[in-house]
């Protein structure tokens, strides 16, 4: 992990005053630390059933694929509004830095599917929570959310309440 923690680079102040950007482009850049961050984010829902990986636009779309990958699940791609081009439903939700809203296939899931979340970080666990919610309407269970940063501070986790939360780098 600390090979992973010593390739993500600090931007400050992005996208706007008071930011430090967590970016994890170079760790993307590296094959060996793609691989090990991909095999460490699914590793403990590796006996879990998952059928499908959540991903959120657009990093989310990254981690996301590759641990759907490595799981043998498939993927289901959240999307910011007006880029999917089947029926949807949408979730409007707050970001640490203005707010949002997603957007899934109405058919993406059903009530059989096993679903884990995979982003790239979890700050105030504002796209965590509402992405979940996305799922869970569906009727699919929930079987946890993997990040490669958890900002610790913002306290995210306690947004998704008892739904398991994975994080490989804690700040
Ligand atoms: P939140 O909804 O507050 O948990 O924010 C998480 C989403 O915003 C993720 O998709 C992240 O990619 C992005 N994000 C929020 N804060 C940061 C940060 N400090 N560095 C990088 N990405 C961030």
């Amino acid at each position: 992990m600390e090979q992973i923690a010593a390739s993500v680079r600090d931007i400050v102040d992005f996208p706007q005053p008071g930011i430090v950007f967590k970016d994890l482009t170079p760790v993307m850049r590296d094959p060996a630390l793609l691989r090990l961050a991909t095999v460490e984010l699914a590793r403990p829902f590796r006996d879990s059933g998952v059928t499908v990986v959540l991903g959120m636009e657009a990093r989310g779309f990254i981690f996301g694929s590759l641990v759907a990958a490595e799981l043998g699940a498939g993927f289901v791609p959240l999307r910011k509004p007006g880029k999917l081009p089947y029926a949807t439903h949408r979730v409007a939700y707050d970001l640490e830095y203005g707010s949002a809203a997603l957007e899934m296939h109405q058919d993406a899931l059903s009530a059989a599917d096993r679903v884990l979340l995979v982003d790239d970080l979890i700050a105030t666990g504002g796209t965590a929570s509402a992405s979940l919610q996305l799922a869970a309407n569906s009727g699919a269970s929930i079987v946890g959310a993997a990040f490669v940063i958890e900002l610790d501070f913002l306290g995210g986790r306690q947004a998704l309440g008892n739904c398991r939360v994975h994080a490989l780098l804690h700040y």
